[in-house]
């Protein structure tokens, strides 16, 4: 306590001196990087392209739902759907053949706004809509059409258009990349990777014996974990800590958002080939272009046949699994109220089948391992530079009811001090790499048998690496699922 109290001085120290207060120029933010240079991102956040390939190869690729039509709650017209997308097109046809796509940011209504260390902040739940241009060419992205920055439309929540005037729609767009950030940070990484492989790290210490094959394959994938975890509850979100400073919400909504998003997380809807069947994103014919897609379901296939091969040699039959009264004992652990608390998990209560084994076992490894590493890295390069992506919102969104000027967009950005800790803070914590999946220790499987399918499964890796590589050839270089920079558990 006494060192920390020490260390917090000596960093404020080091703050003292720097720039504060709200930029007058976009340019203020690039004087934060004298030395490392600035970072990429700074160049062409701005781009309606770049906006739109956030949300599929982005920090938080997840979002994004095929809808067929939007409702009462988001009443975007023809008029401005074929400003955007040509009159040759429409909003009807484009629901109807597929091509239209919704972020929603529902789960922010209504959380209270922070004001930690000493400015009012907001929070937003915006609706955001994507199109994909008409046609069959594989290469086609999509394109944002319009922003509502709240739930409910109306007077207060105005439906902004790349028509309405340059800082307006710069101001909707970065409200949304505000939204998407604090739900990431706690949803979607800390909730979704980090607590949600903590459950089962502590039910596989406290339930599987230490020879029981599947305690063997997963304990890898859990080394650190709790460590973190547990920094990051006592540090990060604690009252004072860097989630209070620099996200939107009061420290406790943002305490609160991460428990909902686990709470609301259904395991079994989670297996990854179903997750993407659901929101409507699974079919590349539709949407052609969904880099995190492409890569993720690649990683998944290779862990699902590496687990599949390992826990055949030990379940010959479903019979061996429902027998085994230590797995079942952990799967009734992981659900139950005074236990883990896994939504949706299991078949009926139990485990029965030998292909759910393996569905879980692989869910449970690609979270703690490709998962984490799809959404942890990407804080580094695409979310350090707070003016692309900012961690809270410093203006209300009903600023614009008005015209938006400048130094209003300009006023929604993080103020100097907070844009450097936020640079400091995450690129800390997208720069750890420990070592990487497929990699165990020397002698690690006793099992002889193990050692051939161990094998496979890094050869397979392997050519997973070289297919991403050769992606990467024809796209913007997603780089975040090759193996190589995936490692095998969350430590950081
Ligand atoms: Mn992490």
């Amino acid at each position: 306590m006494i060192l920390r109290d020490a260390l917090n001085r000596v960093i404020n120290l080091l703050y003292e001196g720097q720039p504060t207060g709200h930029a007058t120029s976009l340019k203020d933010y690039e004087n934060l990087f004298p030395v490392i240079g600035v970072p990429a991102i700074a160049k062409s956040y701005q781009e309606d392209e770049v906006f739109a390939y956030t949300r599929v190869a982005g920090y938080n690729p997840v979002m994004i739902e095929r809808v067929s039509s939007l409702g009462d709650r988001f009443p975007v017209t023809e008029e401005h759907y074929q400003a955007v997308m040509g009159t040759d097109d429409s909003l009807a046809a484009a629901g109807l053949e597929g091509r239209l796509y919704l972020a929603d940011y529902k789960i922010l209504s209504g959380v209270i706004n922070g004001t930690y260390p000493h400015e009012q902040k907001y929070v937003y739940a915006p609706l955001a809509l994507f199109a994909l241009p008409k046609g069959s060419d594989a290469t086609r992205l999509l394109r944002p059409v319009a922003i509502q920055c709240g739930q409910t439309p109306g007077p207060d929540y105005p439906i902004v258009t790349p028509n309405s005037g340059k800082y307006a729609w710069l101001f909707a767009k970065t409200v949304v990349q505000i939204a998407d950030a604090n739900i990431y940070e706690a949803v979607t990484h800390l909730a979704r990777t980090h607590l949600l492989v903590g459950v089962f790290a502590i039910a596989t210490a406290r339930q599987l014996p230490l020879t029981h094959p599947l305690r063997i394959l997963l304990r890898p994938h859990f080394d650190s974990t709790l460590a973190i975890n547990n920094a990051a509850q006592q540090i990060l979100i604690a009252p004072g800590g860097g989630v209070d400073r620099l996200l939107s919400p009061s420290i406790d909504n943002s305490r609160v958002l991460a428990v909902l998003g686990l709470q609301s997380y259904g395991f079994n809807s989670a297996i990854l080939p179903r997750q993407f069947q659901q929101r409507g994103v699974d079919d590349p014919n539709l949407l052609p272009v969904y880099p995190y897609r492409d890569d993720a379901l690649l990683v998944w296939d290779t862990i699902h046949q590496w687990v599949s091969d390992y826990l055949e040699l030990y379940y010959p039959t479903d019979e061996n699994i429902q027998k085994d009264i230590a797995l079942q004992t952990w799967a009734a652990e992981i659900s139950a109220y005074d236990g883990g608390r896994i939504r949706d998990f299991g078949e009926d209560g139990g485990i029965k089948t030998l292909n759910y084994l393996i569905d879980a076992t692989t869910l449970i490894i690609f979270t703690a391992s490709a998962q984490h590493a799809a959404v942890n890295f990407p804080q580094k390069d695409l979310m350090g530079y707070a003016a692309a992506i900012p961690l809270a919102g410093y203006l209300p969104a009903s600023t614009l009811k008005r015209e938006v000027t400048e130094q209003d967009y300009l006023n929604l950005l993080p103020p100097l001090d907070q844009a450097q800790r936020q640079y400091n803070l995450l690129s800390l914590l997208g720069s750890i790499y420990y070592n990487k999946l497929g990699e165990y220790e020397q002698g690690y499987f006793t099992d002889e048998k193990v050692k051939p399918l161990l094998q496979g499964f890094q050869s397979h890796l392997q050519q997973v690496e070289n297919t991403i590589k050769q992606r990467n050839l024809h796209r913007p270089a997603y780089e975040y699922l090759l193996p190589s920079k995936i490692p095998q558990s969350i430590n950081i």
